[in-house]
């Protein structure tokens, strides 16, 4: 737990989210703004904050979010899917709590 992480705040409640999956160890729920029609987020409950910063101890917990992106995709109708970690400000990362997005099912509606 971060005090000033938006996603830690997300994951104590003290901040909402359109959740689509929870369990003990990980969170899901739709990006605020989406770059598809389907665009959710998997993100670990531990703050950690890229995966620069993951190590052999973040093993089980990287591959129990790999494995809930397709499950997850199905569950949002996606036949197929883009699955994005943005790592570091010159990757492109502005949440600094790791993340995995998921994407699909084309360009969003108007
Ligand atoms: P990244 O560039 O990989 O760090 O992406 C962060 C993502 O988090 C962006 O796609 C944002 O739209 C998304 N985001 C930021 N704040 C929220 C929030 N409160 N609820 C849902 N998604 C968010
Ligand atoms: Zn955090």
């Amino acid at each position: 737990m971060s005090a000033d992480c938006i996603f830690c705040k997300i994951v104590t409640g003290a901040i909402p989210c359109n959740k689509i999956y929870e369990d003990d160890d990980v969170i899901a729920f739709h990006d605020i703004k989406p770059a598809a029609s389907v665009h959710f987020l998997i993100v670990p409950k531990l703050h950690i904050e890229s995966l620069k910063d993951c190590d052999a101890s973040h093993q089980a917990l990287l591959g129990k979010v790999m494995l809930l992106v397709p499950k997850l995709a199905a569950k949002q109708g996606l036949a197929g899917f883009k699955t994005l970690i943005n790592t570091g400000r010159e990757g492109g990362q502005e949440v600094f709590h790791i993340h995995v997005h998921v994407i699909g099912g084309g360009p969003r509606a108007a």
